[in-house]
């Protein structure tokens, strides 16, 4: 029925939904965690605001990327959503193929920004853990310490959606790339750097994609190819155009006031 009609990109059941955590209690090892903080980028933002910011940036960074690989009209089959853990996946859209990615404040042991199973250990975490684990988690409190001036919402934004996209592209089969050497399709920073090889922590405030070629240090990945081969492609969801959902609830109210009328 036409009241059922969803028009997002989130109107279907995906090959895989990682639902995303704001408020976790526990790390991916089971150590304390506390919900995201939002009053270090200012007052000026509401967390809710700078929540919708960084699941927006996952979206683009995941559905959005320019590539031969992926066809006009195609996206990655992934599919994003907030939600709590251990819900049971009642926010997964129907998808039985959910895990959980926790962000939030941990010192998880030497205070990493995040982490997450994947490679080299683990080659695809989704494949190898029963749905409903929790993937991955980032700590943006650990995040604030690298003492880097937040000048506004786009800044903010990368700065926490560059750590949660690269630790979601550990539990989907990405390794880590050194920024020389690699090649992405617009010629930002790759999202699989890391600090740990050659990011500098300013660049954190920059917006970052997937590589086509990523320079691992013992070889190359191209991130694009893996994703794509790990994660399928799906349509693209048609969007309709606002007036047309408009005049559609319009045209719904006016039923459903008909029928009360001769109810
Ligand atoms: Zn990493």
């Amino acid at each position: 029925m036409l009241v059922g009609i969803s028009t997002g990109p989130n109107s279907r059941a995906y090959a895989l939904t990682l639902v995303i955590d704001f408020d976790p209690t526990v790390t991916i090892f089971g150590n304390a965690m506390t919900p995201f903080d939002s009053a270090p980028y200012g007052a000026s933002l509401s967390r809710s605001a700078v929540i919708t910011d960084i699941m927006d940036g996952l979206r683009e960074d995941f559905h959005n990327i320019s590539s031969p690989l992926i066809p006009s009209g195609k996206q990655l089959d992934i599919n994003f959503e907030l939600g709590t853990i251990g819900d049971g996946g009642v926010t997964a859209n129907g998808d039985s193929n959910y895990f959980y990615i926790a962000v939030g404040s941990a010192n998880d042991g030497g205070a990493p920004l995040g982490e997450a199973f994947g490679p080299p250990s683990i080659a695809l975490p989704v494949n190898s853990f029963a749905p409903g684990t929790t993937l991955g988690a980032i700590y943006t409190d650990q995040i604030d310490n690298l003492v880097v001036n937040v000048n506004n919402a786009f800044e903010t934004r990368n700065l926490i959606l560059g750590t949660l996209s690269h630790e979601i592209g550990h539990t989907v089969g990405l390794t880590h790339c050194a920024v020389a050497g690699s090649t992405t399709p617009n010629g930002l920073d790759p999202v699989m750097a890391t600090g740990a090889i050659d990011l500098p922590n300013a660049a954190r405030l920059n917006d970052r994609e997937f590589g086509s070629s990523c320079n691992t240090g013992s070889g190359t990945q191209n991130s694009i190819q893996t994703l794509v081969t790990n994660l399928g492609l799906a349509d693209t969801p048609v969007v309709p155009e606002p007036t047309t959902i408009l005049i559609l609830a319009a045209g719904l109210a006016g039923v459903r006031f008909m029928r009360h009328r001769v109810a």
